[in-house]
């Protein structure tokens, strides 16, 4: 079996290098033809001597991911299915805005964490994906960009790990694909430009501030343990005060000063004028001196086995209001790509429910339920 050179980060592709008998220095060429020029058929690199293009004939490959569809938003998003094999699919959604383009990118099939709120969560969790895997949708989302907008220069400025999947369950393939999009001779992108967003799997925040800090965002969704328990059910394993410490050491090492906190505004459930209140004494006395952070309010994308419905725009400004009279920074996310199903929280490839989490889910639910009457008799679809 040969070598995909997509797995590598720089330090890794020079150690594979090595074991051909070749100088560091070819590992960084052949890094910047894979990753600057997409190139993948060794014969096209110029300025590699002949004997090592043979070699890594014989015992390497670049190989990206197989699409499976293409769609593309009224709004220019685009969201591509990959195949990832075994009937598990995945997808990646770039976001072009005036001053940037994001990329959206997953890191598993599925999701072991299970939110009630996430249609990721309700498919099950079927396998992490590879550092090759997670990079090849960077590389193919970036040269085929060039080609498809005819811009010869960086078309992706931003990545934020926000696709499908726990960045954090999934560690040791994260971080060397975060290293390639970091690397000035890979994607050269700023470590404020790249965002891993968590649900708070607490130990591997604390390794990520060590290891490779980027910007970090933190799936909140709730300003209480008990109703974060139900909607995020890492918070019983990891709860809230744990959770916000961890936020507080990762400021020393971020390269933003503050942690984006995430927060799906839920009908009834979390979205109440209390709920803003508390989540403020949360963020703002938390250990003492609270934690810098801006709030990041996301309007539901709903999906019917969720049992949930998007806050009305009033309950989100009202919510809003709270907040920055407070004078916590607060935005409130644009869905983009709703025509095509790109919006977060629905991404869903053909991911098999292995791990029966819809049906844990489904018992979860019944709980809220009966806790909180209101919402069933409010639970039916919102029109988007
Ligand atoms: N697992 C990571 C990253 C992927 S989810 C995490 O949970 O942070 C990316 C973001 O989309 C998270 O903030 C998540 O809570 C949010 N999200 C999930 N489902 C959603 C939905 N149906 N509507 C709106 N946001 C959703
Ligand atoms: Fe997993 Fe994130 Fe979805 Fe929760 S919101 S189920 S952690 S992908």
């Amino acid at each position: 079996m040969t070598a995909n050179l997509l797995d590598f980060d720089l330090e890794g592709l020079a150690a594979f290098c090595e074991t051909l008998g070749e100088k560091r220095f070819r590992a960084t060429q052949l890094f910047r033809w894979i990753h600057q020029r997409g190139a993948r058929d060794f014969g096209q690199m110029s300025d590699l001597a002949k004997s090592l293009r043979e070699k890594l004939a014989t015992t390497a490959r670049v190989e990206g991911l197989q699409v499976i569809s293409q769609q593309e938003s009224t709004d220019g998003t685009i969201k591509w299915l990959f195949d990832v094999g075994n009937g598990d699919a995945v997808e990646a959604v770039f976001i072009p805005e005036d001053d940037r383009g994001t990329l959206c990118v997953s890191s598993q099939a599925g999701c072991a964490v299970g939110c009630r709120f996430c249609s990721t969560g309700h498919q099950g969790f079927s396998r992490n994906l590879s550092t090759g895997e997670i990079v090849a949708q960077l590389w193919f989302a970036e040269h085929f960009l060039r080609q498809h907008l005819k811009r010869n220069e960086r078309v992706i400025s931003n990545v934020v790990m926000m696709g499908m999947g726990e960045p954090l369950q999934n560690y040791s393939a994260l971080v060397p694909a975060l290293r390639v999009m970091l690397d000035d001779h890979g994607y050269g992108l700023s470590r404020r430009r790249v965002t891993v967003s968590t649900s708070g799997v607490v130990p591997m925040m604390d390794r990520l501030g060590q290891d490779c800090p980027v910007a970090l965002a933190v799936s909140l969704h709730a300003p209480n343990d008990a109703l974060r328990d139900n909607l995020v059910p890492l918070n019983k394993k990891y709860p809230l005060a744990e959770l916000l410490d961890t936020c507080i050491r990762y400021l020393e090492h971020a390269p933003r000063d503050f942690i984006t906190f995430e927060y799906c505004m839920l009908d009834g459930v979390n979205d109440l004028p209390e709920h803003a209140q508390q989540l403020v004494d949360l963020v703002t006395r938390h250990g003492g001196r609270g934690v810098s952070c801006k709030i990041n309010l996301i309007p539901f994308n709903p999906f019917p086995q969720s049992g949930l419905t998007r806050s009305p725009n009033k309950q989100v400004v009202a919510f809003a209001k709270i907040l920055s009279d407070a004078g916590i920074v607060t935005t409130v996310r644009k869905t983009r790509g709703d025509d095509i199903d790109a919006a977060c929280g629905q991404l869903a490839g053909d991911v098999k429910d292995r791990t029966r989490v819809g049906q844990r889910i489904a018992q979860q639910r019944t709980v809220v339920l009966k806790q909180m009457p209101a919402v069933a008799a409010t639970a039916k679809e919102t029109s988007r």
